[in-house]
């Protein structure tokens, strides 16, 4: 865990800051304070609101040694004990989860983006993709690349092992507003993929659902991102932009996509 003063996307120091606190259910996986039966604990923090690009995020990064405490189980039976302890509503949270994540019509809308993008693909790395269930369905080497190595994949799928072939498709969906730095995560794509491979980011249009623009508590999101910020994100990364839009109705959570080389 680290303190960070500058924005995490575009590198400001011009940060509004409020006092904000991660909920129960973080601080009973990743401060372990569950063990000791004192889950209903706050861990403090700022959020920061970037005033150069609109980025909100906790000021106290979760690193990738929290993380793990976080996702190894992902949605997994110790992990969903202790949320369901944590959260009264864990039950639909799930259930609303579940049906996203197998969603035909969240699959349909990312092919909606990125159909057209896809002729010369020959090998797909989904980063952070789960089971690699939201992979298009097309003729193409499919990798996932996740922190929890053990995950069963969907048929056709394999996880992405060091020595590989480079993929010359990235996709990384729904995962940069869990990490500490996304700068990083980018650049870690960047060096699975061959030069000038298409990428594909997706994130939730958090600050368009929520009344309050600023945010001060964190669940697993430990980022908000709006469509500016994303905008200076994959410039500040040198993505070469082809498409930038977003959602903010429909059957599934509101979300910013982003298509781009890399
Ligand atoms: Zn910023």
């Amino acid at each position: 865990m680290k303190i960070v003063f500058e924005c995490i996307v575009c590198g400001s120091k011009d940060l509004t800051y409020k006092s904000g606190w991660f909920e129960s259910f973080i601080t009973s996986t990743v401060f372990a304070s569950h063990k000791t039966n004192t889950y209903n604990i706050c861990q403090y923090t700022n959020s920061c609101r970037c005033n150069a690009c609109g980025t909100v995020f906790s000021q106290l990064r979760l690193e990738d040694d929290d993380l793990h405490s976080l996702y190894d189980d992902y949605m997994g039976k110790s992990y969903s004990t202790i949320r369901a302890l944590c959260e009264n509503n864990y039950a639909d949270v799930l259930e609303k989860t579940v049906r996203e994540q197998e969603s035909p019509v969240r699959k349909t809308t990312v092919m909606d983006f990125i159909g057209n993008y896809l002729e010369d693909v020959n090998s797909i790395i989904d980063f952070g993709g789960d089971r690699g269930q939201h992979i298009p369905d097309i003729n193409a080497k499919k990798y996932v690349y996740e922190i929890d190595k053990n995950k069963k994949l969907v048929d056709g799928v394999q996880h992405f092992k060091n020595g590989m072939p480079k993929a010359d498709f990235a996709m990384c969906c729904n995962v940069l507003e869990h990490v500490a730095y996304p700068r990083e995560i980018i650049n870690h794509m960047k060096f699975m993929c061959n030069d000038d491979a298409l990428c594909f980011i997706e994130v939730p249009n958090d600050l368009f659902t929520l009344a309050d623009i600023h945010p001060v508590s964190f669940h697993e999101h430990q980022v908000f991102y709006t469509i500016e910020s994303i905008k200076k994100l994959i410039d500040v990364i040198e993505i070469k932009t082809m498409l930038l839009d977003y959602l903010g109705t429909g059957e599934v959570t509101p979300v910013i996509y982003a298509v781009g080389r890399l």
